[in-house]
């Protein structure tokens, strides 16, 4: 399969990522962008080589999760800023797992920020730019027509999973693995794949000893790019060093 670029069809570009076509019309190339977003997209800076952080960190954890079983749209690496995937159908979910209390819980039920949880909380939130990606439940899930109970069902088993496996992975590295969100999408025999990437944009990560923020927080409250590149470059490198 050629992966020429200048051949190259792009099929989309989002805030932070490209979507190429490859010859192969169920495997696509996702190119990682240097930009950084936050408020939806109302909050955007250029942050070179970010993209190249977050497609090392994604590419670290998705191999990480498929050698537990996950079965991700991950299939390789293919350069500093590219990974080729399966091609899927992002099912429009984010579903969320909370492990201690932060970001919009700790606004919307008025609970201080880093107090722990001790049942761990799954949320789904609807991606739909128009109503700003409304919190909802199963049920409005399946009632908006867009996936079954047995498939909330099966994402519920991956999500939990998921949590267990990075969470325990993350505190190895002295990091606590506060949140996250994930997507999944199916691909063309309609199989479930976790999808999209799993970074520092996507996970809130605290250092263990410290308490500091290793993530997009960093972003959100208003450090600058230097800090911020920093930050990420510190998930890289405690992910790459050997278990303490
Ligand atoms: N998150 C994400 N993309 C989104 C919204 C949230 O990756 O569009 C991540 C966020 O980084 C955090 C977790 O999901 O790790 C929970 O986010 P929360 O609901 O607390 O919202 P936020 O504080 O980001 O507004």
């Amino acid at each position: 399969m050629s992966i020429d670029s200048s051949r190259r069809k792009k099929l989309s570009e989002g805030k932070t990522k490209k979507i190429y076509a490859t010859d192969n019309p169920h495997k696509i190339i996702i190119h990682y962008k240097d930009s950084l977003t936050a408020l939806d997209g109302l909050k955007n800076i250029f942050l070179q080589n970010k993209g190249i952080l977050n497609n090392e960190i994604t590419t670290f954890i998705f191999k990480f999760l498929n050698s537990y079983g996950i079965k991700t749209h991950f299939i390789r690496k293919i350069n500093e800023r590219e990974q080729l995937c399966h091609k899927v159908e992002i099912i429009p979910l984010e579903f969320v797992v909370r492990n201690i209390v932060s970001g919009s819980m700790s606004r919307r039920l008025g609970i201080r920020e880093g107090t722990p949880i001790k049942n761990t909380i799954f949320e789904i939130f609807y991606k739909n730019d128009v109503l700003k990606d409304p919190w909802i439940n199963h049920h409005h899930a399946v009632f908006l027509n867009i996936i079954s109970y047995e498939e909330l069902n099966k994402i519920n088993r991956i999500v939990s999973r998921t949590n267990d496996i990075l969470r325990k992975y993350f505190l190895d590295k002295n990091i606590i693995l506060v949140d996250f969100k994930i997507e999944f999408g199916k691909d063309q025999t309609k199989k479930i794949l976790l999808s999209d990437e799993i970074s520092p944009d996507t996970c809130r990560l605290w250092d263990k000893k410290t308490m500091t923020k290793l993530d997009k927080d960093k972003f959100r409250s208003g450090c600058n790019e230097e800090v911020i590149l920093n930050t990420y470059m510190e998930i890289f490198k405690r992910l790459n060093e050997n278990s303490s």
